[in-house]
């Protein structure tokens, strides 16, 4: 069944084929670890996580990188400000390797946390800092870039073309209100590749141009070209990048190249909180952590995000994502009952919500309606296990992690019962172990004395309070 992507470079969905059907190659841009990631940040690797699983669900191998930025980023996407490693470093009293090691560790644990998969090549920029130098080296050669005494600027103005992916103004912004402070720029959105370090700069290498460190956008380029070669497949990220991060990795490529880097360009909406931006100063940015201690779990918030479509802005509050988890239990109750059920299902009904699944998920990701048909199957009055596995089958999308309901189930109710009675039914679970029946039933009549009620079934012990 053919694929359909959104592709930000034509404004419009297109037919998906790879152009080399051995595998599909993408390029993720990844996380700046300086900092904790937030439920926004995770909002685009959730979109990332869902493109790999519907090309993986159409048969398709992956070749997929994502970088860490953990250099060059600096506090405004367009050159200003400090490197934001260094200033987090500086503010934790640590170096900024410690500080991205630490970050680091933790994105990739919320990430499992979250289900989703980990791309195949994990890119650090500062393990690739030849292959940038080289890259700049090559822009230099054929004409696209000077030296300031800033560093080594990127000559718009030598492309047939910019900007090609946002429909930013640059003739009107040359004129209009905003003055650049930066003389030396022959013009005004010409961007650094790479950046001359102050004395106190702890990251910095040996170059040409004295001891320096690279810009942010040409860690992508550099990366994106060493794994995925000059022209790949599918370049993800947020929209925020397209204006300026990704305009910048295209020009940098077709300088180096001639060519953009990559067919389709796909970026994820923004998650907002209460209606407006996330921002620190309004002391609304999440983590995952924060929602957990609320009681929402991470597949919670990747259930919740499936309530719009990528290309949608989604708006968090701490009362629609407690839904989500409530929605999570009963998706969980529902799979166990079609796991239990004996119902017979025609053949052609499974193969026709296969179609509509795959048709659903090829449309450009269409999460929402993709999870409106998993409703209709779970919450089917007829029960099958035929219908279990066709949900199972279709959590290779979800990743939600179907498979383990029970244990979800059963945790969410322990959770929830003193300390006393957790212990009594670790005990009556280590004796049903040991066959001591006689200790079992024991432990089941005290717990039933203490307002419990012990059920025993296929898939393991339930403990009830009594109403
Ligand atoms: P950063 O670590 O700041 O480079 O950002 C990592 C990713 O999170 C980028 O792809 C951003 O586009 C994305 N991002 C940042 N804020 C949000 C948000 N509120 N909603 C969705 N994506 C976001
Ligand atoms: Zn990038």
């Amino acid at each position: 069944m053919k694929i359909w992507l959104y592709n930000t470079l034509t404004k419009k969905k297109e037919e998906f084929k790879p152009i080399d059907e051995t595998a599909v190659r993408i390029y993720s841009c990844g996380p700046t670890v300086y900092s904790y990631a937030h439920i926004g940040n995770f909002r685009a690797y959730l979109f990332m996580d869902t493109l790999r699983r519907v090309l993986k669900y159409n048969k398709y191998n992956l070749k997929h990188v994502m970088n860490i930025t953990d250099v060059g980023h600096l506090e405004s996407d367009s050159d200003e400000g400090e490197d934001k490693m260094e200033k987090a470093a500086r503010k934790e009293n640590k170096n900024p390797y410690e500080i991205a090691k630490y970050y680091t560790d933790i994105f990739f644990r919320d990430m499992e946390r979250l289900n989703i998969e980990k791309p195949e090549i994990i890119a650090k920029a500062t393990d690739h800092i030849e292959e940038m130098l080289e890259f700049v080296k090559g822009l230099i050669k054929n004409g696209y870039a000077y030296e300031t005494s800033k560093g080594i600027y990127f000559d718009i103005s030598k492309l047939d073309k910019y900007p090609v992916l946002s429909n930013r103004k640059v003739d009107e912004q040359i004129a209009g209100a905003r003055v650049d402070v930066d003389t030396e720029k022959k013009n005004p959105y010409d961007f650094a590749l790479w950046i001359k370090a102050p004395e106190n700069h702890i990251m910095k290498w040996e170059s040409p141009w004295g001891l320096s460190y690279p810009g942010w956008h040409i860690e992508c380029s550099a990366m994106g070209r060493k794994y995925l070669g000059d022209e790949f497949d599918i370049h993800t990220g947020g929209i925020d990048h397209i204006p300026t991060h990704h305009e910048n990795e295209i020009a940098q490529s077709k300088g180096l190249t001639g060519k953009v880097p990559a067919r389709f360009w796909m970026h994820v909406e923004f998650l907002q909180v209460d209606g407006g931006k996330m921002s620190k100063s309004l002391g609304n940015i999440y983590t995952l952590d924060q929602l957990q201690e609320r009681g929402i779990e991470p597949l919670a918030y990747k259930l919740f995000c499936y309530t719009a479509h990528y290309r949608t802005k989604l708006n968090f509050t701490f009362d629609t994502a407690l839904s989500s988890q409530k929605a999570l239990m009963r998706l969980r109750e529902a799979f166990i009952k079609q796991t239990q059920g004996t119902e017979k299902i025609e053949n052609d009904k499974i193969k026709e919500y296969e179609n509509k699944f795959l048709e659903t998920i090829n449309d450009d990701l269409n999460m929402p309606f993709a999870m409106g048909i998993v409703w209709e199957i779970a919450r089917n009055e007829q029960k099958s296990k035929q219908y279990a596995d066709l949900l199972l089958k279709f959590d290779n999308v979800l990743g939600l992690d179907l498979k383990n309901s029970q244990k979800y189930l059963d945790d969410s109710k322990n959770i929830s019962l003193p300390e006393e009675i957790q212990s009594l039914i670790e005990k009556r679970k280590q004796a049903r172990e040991e066959k001591n029946w006689s200790l079992s039933d024991e432990i089941r009549d005290l717990l039933n004395e203490k307002g419990y009620i012990v059920k025993d079934t296929k898939e393991g012990m339930t403990v009830e309070r009594k109403e």
